[in-house]
């Protein structure tokens, strides 16, 4: 056998110090006598376990009902009692108890037959003592001794017949004597057993069986229907059994017996010298002792089951040794004691089992587990790369996704493996420096950084963020010593998709989508870093497309952008004193202009700007002629905001466009008076055609040659009741940006075709068109609705359109005019030979005539250029077979020349002013009546086209 290790004898003195304790507890419970119960149950089981027969020495003759109804009642008379004595004497019994009540006398007769036959049994009957309780009417309590009647107690032994029961009702020992009325009277169970002996109390065995006592009934032996033999020289108790009578006795094992086999068991008993013996209290303390030595052996050395086995066993043998006992001996042991002990010793190997320590580790056990592979599965499947790391430089988990971020195999992030060949050098060095600083106390926590990691998927930014902790760790399992030990976790995800994301919103917030130039937003903030940084010239240069609008709805808007960015381009190419070219929205753009020396500087560079936006531009197979607006704010005081000087340029702008577009205005006051001026004629318009405030004035078209009106150009006017007559070049462009143009337009040709109804069949009117009412989509039904009101032929209206309308040479146009045609309307080019003219215009569509512009008319007398253009217009028209004529002629002179060379209509203020409808109507009359009177006078015909007859002109 081995010697016991420290920790073996710590648990035996363990288990011993239990035992003890369960000892003196049960000791005391014994003592107590709080274990009586466990005792009594134990006692009747072995009561039970070994049964005797009785010894056949005894017979009840028993009070039975049968024996009652024989009789007839009851009490009996005592002749009764007394014929009972006589035949039990007949059969030779050898002693007679008779337990039945003689205290009190009945009558004279009846209690001298009894005594009579008391007398002639010799003195072998045994009469009763008891003592009864009393309930007294004045709640006091006393005991009556009851003796037989001095008539009977003459003639026989007095026998005490009170039992003593115990707490739980049951009758169980015995006192040997009594003292009843101050004599002391053997038990009747000593008397008929005929044992003398000193002690005070003795214990009934009840492992006697009463059944086994014979028993005959008073009926029968009154009949004499009872065998000798059963009586002869046996003891024989006389009593009551019927229940009617009420004499029983609580016992163990069996229950309710009547007082006759109650006495008959402990007289059997003594007969059988079964007086249970109890071998004492220090027999007990030995036995319990004993256990608990085994006990404390058990618990301190032995298995749960082992030692529930044993205790089991143990308890057993002692039982089986108890019963051996009081089998033989008559020894009745009290082991309630030993069986507590017992138990109790079980429950305490039970409670080591389960011991509580055990159980709480365990449950501390499983929670740690559960949260150890909660968190390696929340590290495992998280949404960003985690790897942990420990001072070594080997990963102690990682994330699905670390791999995947980084691009390399999940292998090469496994458990163990060194990180030196599978991170990023700049995730190696955060990990290490965050574990070096954690241990040195100076890790002060460090904000996500961002890393750019090179990988197969491109260039990935990645954001990461080390956190090192301390863990501690036992280095043996019963000591208490433990040393720390560091890892840091590295977070990281990639943000190139949300970095591109934010690129690309603050790209979007300060640049244009479209063209990729700076927007406002932009513009204004690089104004406002210039008018920080120094003393450098500063403006603001606001440009847009002329007729944009029209690109976009005749060309698409497709191409419209395309055109946009194409200007954009060319801003940004733009170079010198350009600080920034930015894109405002839609048409409208934008440069910061610095850097020049003297003011005049500026003008010129505007002029380049505007000159070199307005060359050509390639879109497609298209060559595109453009004009640009521009309008600038000079930061003269360098206290204004961008915002107020981009408002300021765009005034200047719009007073630009409201000149004809292609050029650049400075912002002055007056430019900003006007564009007020123009706001609040925009707002009037809309109110002016309902108000009838338009009128349609007429200009004579003459024959140059012939001197005769030939027809007339209508032109609007708007008279104001305010600003007083408004000339169109102020309102017509407005009236076209916010599309008002179509109504007035509609109402302009339906007044002209009404006015023209009146004139001479062979005198035209032509009315001037806008791009917006060309490409209206209404302008068939308008121009036919128009002649259908007027009653107008349809060879005396012309359209008047401008070149405009080919500036992007859109089919759509072209259409119209040739839907316009098949109408049989007449349809000019106006304005020919300004902007962007090409005489290619004219192969695209064949018009009635052109009108030579106004500014080649006034330029003929002194430019041979003026001259020979207008010539080569000439010469071309007639190839083409169309007409022509000349606007804006304003001097005899210009006629002059303009016969010369071969033009052969006009008109002009040398012919007339543009007048209301009803002076021309007359002037047409007064020419008729000079042309009839001349006629008559010269007698030749004016019209023929080959005399020059200048027509009066000034008719107002
Ligand atoms: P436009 O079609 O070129 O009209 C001729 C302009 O020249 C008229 O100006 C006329 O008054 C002016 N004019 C005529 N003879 C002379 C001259 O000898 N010397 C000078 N310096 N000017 C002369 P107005 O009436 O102010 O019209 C200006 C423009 O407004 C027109 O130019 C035309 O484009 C537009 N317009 C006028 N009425 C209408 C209309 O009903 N519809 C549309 N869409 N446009 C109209
Ligand atoms: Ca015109
Ligand atoms: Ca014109």
């Amino acid at each position: 056998m081995t010697k016991p290790t420290s920790e073996e004898w710590l648990a035996i003195a363990r288990g011993l110090l239990s035992a003890i304790t369960v000892a003196s507890f049960v000791l005391i419970c014994q003592l107590g006598g709080w274990l009586k119960p466990l005792q009594f149950v134990l006692e009747d089981l072995r009561f039970s376990a070994s049964p005797r027969a009785a010894s056949d020495s005894l017979v009840i003759v028993q009070i039975d009902p049968a024996s009652i109804s024989y009789v007839g009642r009851w009490p009996w008379p005592r002749g009764v009692h007394a014929q009972v004595i006589d035949k039990l004497i007949a059969l030779r019994a050898k002693d007679i108890a008779i337990d039945i009540d003689f205290s009190s006398p009945s009558t004279p007769s009846e209690d001298t037959k009894l005594a009579e036959a008391l007398r002639r049994a010799g003195g072998n009957v045994i009469l009763p003592a008891f003592k009864q309780a009393t309930f007294a009417s004045n709640g006091m309590n006393s005991t009556v001794a009851k003796l037989p009647i001095g008539l009977f107690a003459e003639q026989s032994w007095i026998a005490n017949v009170n039992v003593l029961s115990d707490a739980d009702g049951k009758v169980r020992e015995m006192t040997p004597s009594d003292t009843v009325d101050g004599q002391t009277i053997p038990a009747l169970a000593v008397m008929l057993g005929g044992f003398s002996f000193n002690e005070k109390r003795f214990r009934i065995d009840y492992g006697i069986d009463p059944s086994t006592i014979d028993r005959v009934s008073v009926a029968e032996l009154l009949q004499n229907k009872v065998a000798a033999d059963r009586i002869s020289n046996k003891k024989v108790i006389v009593g009551a059994t019927a229940i009617e009578l009420r004499d029983y006795v609580l016992v163990p094992v069996h229950g309710f017996i009547s007082g006759p086999l109650f006495h008959a068991v402990a007289t059997e008993t003594l007969l059988q010298n079964r007086i249970l013996h109890d071998p004492g209290l220090y027999l007990s303390l030995a036995f319990l002792a004993a256990a608990a030595v085994l006990g404390g052996a058990l618990l301190a050395r032995r298995k749960l089951l082992s030692a529930i086995s044993v205790l089991l066993t143990a308890a057993a043998a002692v039982e089986a040794t108890a019963l051996f006992l009081y089998s033989r001996d008559a020894l009745l042991i009290d082991t309630s004691g030993i069986q507590c002990l017992f138990v109790g010793f079980g429950l305490i190997a039970l409670l080591q089992e389960i011991d509580l320590s055990k159980i709480n580790l365990g449950l501390v056990m499983t929670e740690a587990r559960n949260l150890r592979a909660v968190l390696a599965q929340v590290v495992t499947d998280n949404f960003d790369g985690i790897i942990i790391v420990d001072e070594a430089g080997l990963i102690e988990a990682s994330s699905e996704r670390a791999g995947e971020i980084l691009s390399v195999p999940r292998r090469n992030l496994e458990v163990g493996r060194h990180i030196e060949n599978c991170l990023p050098a700049e995730f190696r060095h955060a990990l290490e420096e965050a574990i070096d600083q954690f241990r040195q106390g100076a890790w002060r926590g460090l904000p996500p950084a961002e890393c750019l990691l090179t990988s197969a998927n491109g260039v990935r930014v990645l954001e990461y963020v080390v956190t090192p902790s301390r863990l501690q760790r036992r280095v043996a399992a019963w000591r208490r010593h433990v040393v720390d030990r560091h890892v840091a976790c590295l977070t990281f995800r990639d943000i190139t998709e949300q970095r591109q994301l934010e690129q690309e919103t603050f790209r979007l917030a300060r640049y244009s989508e479209l063209t990729g130039l700076p927007n406002r937003h932009s513009l204004y903030e690089k104004v406002n870093e210039l008018l920080r940084k120094g003393n450098d010239p500063l403006a603001i240069m606001v440009l847009d497309v002329d007729r944009f609008r029209t690109i976009n709805t005749t060309l698409g808007h497709k191409y419209g952008d395309t055109l946009l960015q194409a200007v954009a381009n060319r801003l940004t190419s733009l170079s010198g004193e350009v600080r920034m070219a930015a894109h405002l929205g839609a048409d409208d753009f934008a440069l910061i202009l610095g850097g020049w020396t003297r003011s005049e500087e500026l003008s010129e560079i505007a002029n380049l700007i505007i000159f070199a936006m307005s060359q050509p531009y390639s879109i497609g197979m298209r060559q595109l002629h453009l004009s640009l607006s521009a309008g600038v704010f000079v930061f003269t005081e360098r206290t204004e905001s961008p915002l107020e000087a981009a408002m300021m340029a765009d005034n200047a702008l719009l007073a630009a466009k409201q000149s004809g577009g292609g050029t650049c205005k400075f912002h002055q006051e007056e430019i900003t008076a006007k564009v007020a001026h123009r706001q609040a004629i925009e707002i009037d318009l809309w109110l002016a055609l309902e108000k009838k405030q338009f009128e349609v004035l007429y200009q004579p078209q003459v024959d140059l040659f012939a001197n005769r009106i030939i027809g007339a150009e209508a032109l609007l006017r708007w008279n104001h009741p305010s600003r007083g007559q408004i000339p169109p070049s102020e309102f017509i462009p407005i009236a076209e940006v916010t599309g008002m143009i179509i109504p007035l337009g509609r109402w302009a040709l339906q007044k002209a075709c009404c006015d023209a109804a009146a004139w001479r069949p062979d005198c035209k009117v032509a009315v001037n068109l806008s791009v917006q009412q060309l490409l209206s989509g209404n302008l068939i039904s308008d121009v036919e609705d128009a002649l259908q009101i007027s009653g107008l032929s349809r060879e005396q209206l012309e359209l008047e359109v401008t070149e405009g309308v080919f500036i992007h040479d859109t089919h759509q146009a072209i259409d119209a005019m040739q839907r316009l045609r098949h109408h049989g309307i007449k349809v000019s080019l106006d304005d020919f030979g300004t902007g962007y003219s090409s005489l290619s215009y004219l192969s695209s569509f064949p018009f009635n005539r052109l009108k030579i512009d106004k500014s080649f008319v006034s330029m003929l007398h002194e430019s041979a250029t003026a001259r020979a253009i207008v010539t080569t217009i000439v010469t071309m028209a007639q190839r083409i077979k169309i007409g022509v004529i000349a606007e804006g002629i304003e001097t005899a002179e210009q006629v002059r020349i303009l016969r010369l060379l071969g033009c052969r209509e006009g008109q002009g203020f040398y012919y007339g002013e543009p007048q209301a409808a009803e002076r021309f109507a007359l002037a047409l009359l007064q020419e008729m009546g000079e042309r009839l009177n001349s006629a008559s006078k010269a007698g030749v015909i004016i019209d023929n086209g080959h005399a020059p007859v200048r027509w009066a002109r000034g008719i107002d």
